[in-house]
């Protein structure tokens, strides 16, 4: 009698396949956080920049200056101060992100959970 063992969808996935899916579940699990409103608790001003190299800043490929990106999803003219999920004064430098709550993202950054406003 023989046995029909089905091997797990994550070890067949290609790697950029798993690396997109679990970017999508990083931000997925982190929005609705922040629509809490825990990114707002704190004005602008007092927030810490977010570092480039924070595990979640380097798992959505997120950089301070969105022309130095070399991430294949990036489009020319997207950056953070153009993102639906930019919660900052668009003017601003630096301003909150709904990814990244507690932490002040740069307006002309980018990372891969970019939405283009509407
Ligand atoms: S691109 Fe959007 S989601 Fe990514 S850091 Fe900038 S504002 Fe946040």
């Amino acid at each position: 009698m023989t046995k029909n063992i089905q091997t797990p969808a994550t070890e067949t996935m290609q790697p950029a396949r798993r690396h997109f899916l679990s970017t999508v579940a990083v931000s997925a699990a982190l929005i609705p956080l922040a629509s809490l409103g825990l990114a707002r608790m704190a004005n602008a001003a007092d927030l810490p920049h977010l570092s480039p190299t924070d595990p979640t800043a380097v798992a959505l490929s997120y950089v301070e200056d969105a022309a130095t990106t070399k991430n294949t999803a990036f489009q020319a003219g997207s950056a953070c101060d153009g993102c639906a999920l930019y919660q900052g004064d668009r003017k601003a430098a630096w301003g909150p992100c709904a990814v990244f709550p507690g932490k002040d993202v740069a307006a002309k950054g980018w990372c891969t959970s970019f939405v283009k406003m509407s």
